[in-house]
C-alpha cells in the first residue's frame, strides 16, 4: 500500500501517524480540530481539510478516535469518496457490537474493515511499542501488517470481526484490576507513613508489581494527572464491558467498582484526568463500596 490515511490525532493518534512518516509511508492526516494536525504537517505528512478528500486518495485508512458513534461519524464521512476495496483499520476502543456492525456495513458497500485496538498507553504510542488486537479477515490482517509495525511491538488476529474488541474489552478489565491494585496500595502506604517512592519502587519489583505500577507509579508520586489515559476513556470502555458482560453472562465486579471510584472523579469535573488519579478518590477518606 501506498498511500496510507490517518484519522484522529489526539493523545495516541499522533505519535502513531507520526510512526507512520517515519517508517517512510506516504501519509495523508486529518483531524477534527485541525492545529492538532499541524506537528504532523512538519514531519513530512499531507494534512487535508476534509475527510472525504483524505479518502479519496487512501489505499488504507487507520482511525484512532474515541466512541462508537465517532467512528462511526467519520466513516459515513469517508465511504462515499473512498475507492472500491479500500481497508478501514479502526484503532479505536469501540464496543464489540459496533466493530461487528462496521464490518458489515462496510463490505456491503465493497470496503474492508479491521477492528484493532491498541493496548499500551500513550507511552507504547510514542515509543511504537504497542500491542494490536486485531479482528476481521485474516488476510486483510497479513496485508497490513508491515504497516502496523511502524508502531506496534505485537500485532495479532485473534478472530472474525468484533473478536479484537472483545479482547481489548478482557484487557481493560485486566487494565482497570492493576489500576486499583496500584492506587490502592499507595494511598495505604501514605496513610501508613511509609516513604512513597520507596514503596512504589520495592512493591513494583515484586510480586505485587505491574506495568501499572512502572508507568503510573511516577504520575502519582508527581501528582500529576494529565493523560494518559483519560477517565473518561476508561469509563467509556468500562460502559463496554458492562453491556458484553451482561450479553455473554460474565461476572465483572472489580470492574464495577473501578467504575464507581472513577465516577467520583468524573462528578467532580474531571473526566479529562489521567485514571492514575483513582489515587486521589482513595486518598479523601469516605469512599465505601
Ligand atoms: P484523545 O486524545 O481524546 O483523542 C481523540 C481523537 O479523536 C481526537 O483527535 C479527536 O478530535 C477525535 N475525535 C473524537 N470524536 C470525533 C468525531 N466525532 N469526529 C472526528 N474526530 C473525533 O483520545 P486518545 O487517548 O488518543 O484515545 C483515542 C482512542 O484510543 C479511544 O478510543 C481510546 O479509548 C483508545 N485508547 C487510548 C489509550 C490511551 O492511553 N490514551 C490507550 C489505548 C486505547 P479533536 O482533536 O477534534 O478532539
Amino acid at each position: 500500500m501506498a498511500k496510507v490515511g490517518f484519522v484522529g490525532l489526539g493523545v495516541m493518534g499522533a505519535p502513531m501517524a507520526g510512526h507512520l512518516v517515519a517508517h517512510g509511508h506516504e501519509v495523508t492526516v486529518w483531524n477534527r480540530t485541525p492545529s492538532k494536525a499541524e506537528p504532523l504537517r512538519q514531519l513530512g505528512a499531507t494534512v487535508t481539510a476534509d475527510l472525504s478528500a483524505l479518502a479519496a486518495v487512501c489505499e488504507a485508512v487507520f482511525l484512532c478516535v474515541a466512541r462508537d458513534e465517532d467512528v462511526s461519524q467519520c466513516l459515513d464521512a469517508m465511504t462515499p469518496a473512498a475507492s472500491p476495496g479500500t481497508l478501514f483499520v479502526d484503532h479505536s476502543t469501540t464496543s464489540p457490537g459496533a466493530a461487528l456492525g462496521f464490518h458489515q456495513r462496510l463490505s456491503e458497500k465493497g470496503f474492508r474493515f479491521l477492528d484493532a485496538p491498541v493496548t499500551g498507553g500513550s507511552m507504547g504510542a510514542r515509543a511504537g511499542t504497542l500491542t494490536l488486537f486485531v479482528g476481521g479477515s485474516k488476510a486483510d490482517f497479513e496485508e497490513v501488517a508491515p504497516i502496523l509495525q511502524s508502531y506496534a511491538k505485537r500485532a495479532e488476529h485473534v478472530g472474525p470481526g468484533g473478536a479484537g474488541q472483545a479482547m481489548k474489552m478482557a484487557n481493560q478489565i485486566a487494565v482497570g484490576g492493576a489500576l486499583l491494585g496500584l492506587c490502592e496500595s499507595l494511598a495505604f502506604a501514605q496513610k501508613a507513613g511509609l516513604d512513597l517512592a520507596q514503596a512504589r519502587e520495592l512493591i513494583g519489583g515484586g510480586a505485587g508489581g505491574s506495568w501499572a505500577f512502572d508507568h503510573y507509579g511516577p504520575k502519582i508520586l508527581a501528582r500529576d494527572w494529565a493523560p494518559g489515559f483519560s477517565i473518561a476513556h476508561q469509563r467509556k470502555d468500562f460502559g463496554y464491558c458492562t453491556d458484553m458482560a451482561q450479553t455473554i453472562n460474565a461476572s465483572i465486579p472489580g470492574t464495577l467498582l473501578v467504575d464507581r471510584l472513577l465516577e467520583v472523579l468524573e462528578a467532580q469535573g474531571h473526566a479529562g484526568w489521567t485514571t492514575a488519579a483513582l489515587y486521589e478518590v482513595l486518598l479523601a477518606k469516605g469512599f465505601e463500596p
